[in-house]
């Protein structure tokens, strides 16, 4: 199974005042775009449950958000297949100022890479 995912970096929305808390490049959060399911039973299984990668870009599920359990999958249970996940997007948070009744500020993402 492969999973195409965008990494989303900190960017304008670091804390330049405590600079040994997170950098622009830093990580924020990597996020699923597309999966290619290696077979239908994962693919109806994904259906019931969160799918979510971390940092560290191992993939995990979240069976159930009022009681939270989660665990990371490298083979599928079913086929066997490896779960790879691919970066195809790196965007960072730009920051944008808006103003419709009151000045409030805004993070959009902007593609990188
Ligand atoms: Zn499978």
């Amino acid at each position: 199974m492969l999973i195409k995912a965008k990494k989303i970096l900190y960017g304008d929305r670091a804390r330049k005042e405590y600079p040994f808390l997170e950098k622009e490049q830093d990580t924020l959060a990597i996020e699923v775009e597309h999966i290619d399911y290696c077979c239908p039973h994962m693919e109806d299984f994904s259906k019931r449950v969160s799918i979510e990668i971390g940092k560290d870009k191992k993939f995990w599920v979240r069976v159930d958000d009022d009681y939270p359990f989660s665990f990371d999958i490298l083979f599928c249970p079913w086929c066997g297949e490896q779960v790879k996940i691919k970066i195809v997007k790196v965007v960072r948070l730009k920051k944008v100022e808006k103003e419709v009744t009151e000045k409030r500020t805004e993070y959009i993402e902007e593609e990188v890479s």
